[in-house]
């Protein structure tokens, strides 16, 4: 494959890079980017906003979508080219939900009113979306989850729970999956909708990080009314459009290029810090180490761009264990990365604010958040699962 940009793509990428540069300096204090800690704070939450909007303005945030819904009609690797730039600044203003994952969804699976309804808001930064989907007996196995959405008339009735839910407290929208025909089993007869959270019998309850801060919560669902025209595509077939979501999920330069800044940090740190009387860079060890995630970095390059490029190709075979693949190795290669700069930082990378904190507690908070990405959007092991049955043609396994 050859991985140099067109023009066009060069153009794009130093517009991309000249935009952020310069409303970054806008950020509040602190901020790392659009993490799942932007749902922490209202402060963190409202730049998001405001960068969501501004991106919206450009047409960025739909830049591969078609024309007639608001879309730049851009080719995939000029998505990506986006993606790899926006990712450098921690995909901040995107919201990974919304336009990460459910406008893929409405362009695969909606009716054209739906379209018309709900993609403009996703394009524009205005709506803001999390993910029902798990439940406390309902991760990894999703398709067994129990929420019920029942037909009454013109509206579905809605009762059950969904838990890690991400952002729902500041959200304004979800795309929820539940089970409309109450005595199927596993995936048949789920069902996909769209509702805001602010509906009639919707409780948010926080659950709180360790250190307090508010990020995920429990959603509950007590007769919550549905209008039956907000059920995404075909009844009991919601399945296997979330199984379609999926690998929109787990896609994944931002994160690469998001790994190669926190390295540049670190590269930063270790030229500018002095341990014994020696600079750091001049340790063979430390310089190994840094050396190893660089080739990690460089390896995981290819792994994403290789998604894109059989997207363009539409070779949805190779993609899925594709994108499993690269989920895995760079969620595990940012572990590697935190792991590796706190262990360098010594004790005092523990510390995540204060004049002693190195990098301002950049990288203990890296560490926190990279323990979760190797579990959502399905956990490296199921990754491998995938990889062995798709990728390699193993049999399938079946638990239950
Ligand atoms: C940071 C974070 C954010 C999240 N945000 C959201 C959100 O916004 N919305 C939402 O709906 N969900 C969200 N989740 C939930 C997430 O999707 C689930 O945690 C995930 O699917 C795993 O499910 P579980 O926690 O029930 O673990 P389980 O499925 O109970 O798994 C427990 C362990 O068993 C292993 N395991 C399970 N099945 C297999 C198998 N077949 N083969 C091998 N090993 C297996 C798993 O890998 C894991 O190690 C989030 C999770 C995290 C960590």
């Amino acid at each position: 494959m050859d991985f140099r940009l067109t023009e066009k793509e060069l153009a794009l990428k130093n517009e991309v890079e000249a935009f952020y540069k310069t409303e970054m300096k806008n950020a509040p204090p602190g901020f790392n980017g659009g993490t799942e800690l932007i749902y922490a704070t209202e402060e963190r939450f409202q730049f998001h906003k405001y960068m969501a909007r501004k991106l919206g303005e450009k047409g960025w945030l739909s830049l591969a979508w078609p024309k007639e819904y608001g879309g730049k009609g851009a080719t995939i690797m000029e998505q990506l080219v986006f993606s790899e730039v926006s990712g450098y600044h921690n995909t901040t203003g995107i919201d990974v939900f919304g336009i990460g994952m459910f406008a893929p969804t409405l362009l695969v699976g909606a009716n054209e009113e739906q379209k018309q309804r709900l993609l403009p808001p996703i394009a524009s930064g205005e709506a803001s979306y999390c993910q029902g989907w798990s439940e406390p007996n309902a991760g990894s196995d999703l398709a067994s989850l129990t929420t019920t959405a029942i037909k009454d008339g013109d509206v579905y009735v809605v009762n059950g729970q969904k838990t890690w839910t991400t952002g729902a407290h500041r959200a304004d929208c979800m795309f929820l999956l539940a089970r409309t025909d109450p005595n199927s089993k596993r995936g048949k007869g789920l069902s996909v909708f769209y509702l805001p959270t602010n509906l009639p019998g919707i409780e948010i309850r926080p659950i709180l990080y360790m250190d307090n801060q508010h990020v995920f919560n429990d959603v509950f669902f007590k007769d919550v009314r549905i209008p039956a025209r907000d059920l995404i595509g075909v009844e009991g077939k919601g399945w296997d459009l979330t199984r379609q979501t999926m690998n929109f999920e787990r896609s994944g330069i931002g994160q690469l290029s998001w790994i190669r800044r926190s390295l540049e940090r670190m590269t930063h740190y270790i030229n500018t810090t002095r341990r014994n009387g020696k600079r750091l860079s001049t340790d063979p060890i430390v310089r190994r180490k840094l050396a190893k995630l660089l080739i990690g970095a460089e390896l995981g390059r290819t792994l994403a761009y290789r998604i894109a490029w059989l997207h363009q190709k539409n070779d949805f075979q190779n993609l899925v264990p594709a994108a499993s693949a690269s989920k895995l190795y760079l969620t595990e290669l940012s572990q590697k990365l935190a792991n590796y700069s706190t262990e360098i930082m010594g004790p005092y990378g523990q510390l995540e604010s204060g004049e002693r904190a190195p990098l301002d507690g950049y990288m203990a908070e890296l560490y926190q958040y990279c323990k979760g990405a190797t579990i959502f959007g399905g956990t490296n092991e199921v990754q491998r699962n995938l990889i062995a049955w798709v990728g390699l043609g193993l049999p399938r396994l079946k638990f239950k």
